[in-house]
């Protein structure tokens, strides 16, 4: 498809073809993995967790991407998680704090 100059596999655009044709070349296993479980427990914006009616249940924080499911519901685009992790975690845990020094 190199010499070619088109790619009929995918219908990429020619400039991106590359033609790997020198060796040594290596084989290696890979498996599948996971970026992580999305979903999972509900929080309302200040990372109170909620009940199934929405209602936030007092004293109980989640942060972190077990918490992202108002974030991404059934569905992860992708690339969005340390920053739901990142600043989820900053405001669960300075709710929680307040939470505790009342
Ligand atoms: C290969 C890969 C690529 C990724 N690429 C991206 C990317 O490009 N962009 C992006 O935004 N996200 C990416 N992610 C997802 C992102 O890294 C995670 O969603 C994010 O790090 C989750 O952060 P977290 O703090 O919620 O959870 P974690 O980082 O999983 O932290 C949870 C912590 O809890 C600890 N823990 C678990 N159980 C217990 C227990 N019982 N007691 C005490 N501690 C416990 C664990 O040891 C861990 O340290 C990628 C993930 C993977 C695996």
């Amino acid at each position: 498809m190199c010499e070619a100059g088109e790619d009929t596999d995918n219908g990429n655009d020619a400039q991106y073809l590359s033609a790997i044709d020198a060796g040594p070349f290596y084989a290696v296993k890979e498996y599948d993995l996971t970026r992580g479980n999305y979903g999972g427990i509900e929080t309302n914006l200040e990372g109170e967790v909620t009940d199934k009616d929405g209602n936030a249940i007092p004293g109980l924080y989640a942060a972190g991407i077990i918490s992202s499911a108002g974030f991404f519901g059934d569905y992860y685009p992708g690339r969005e998680a340390l920053g739901v992790g990142a600043y989820m975690g900053f405001i669960s845990g300075e709710n929680a704090a307040k939470y505790a020094a009342k």
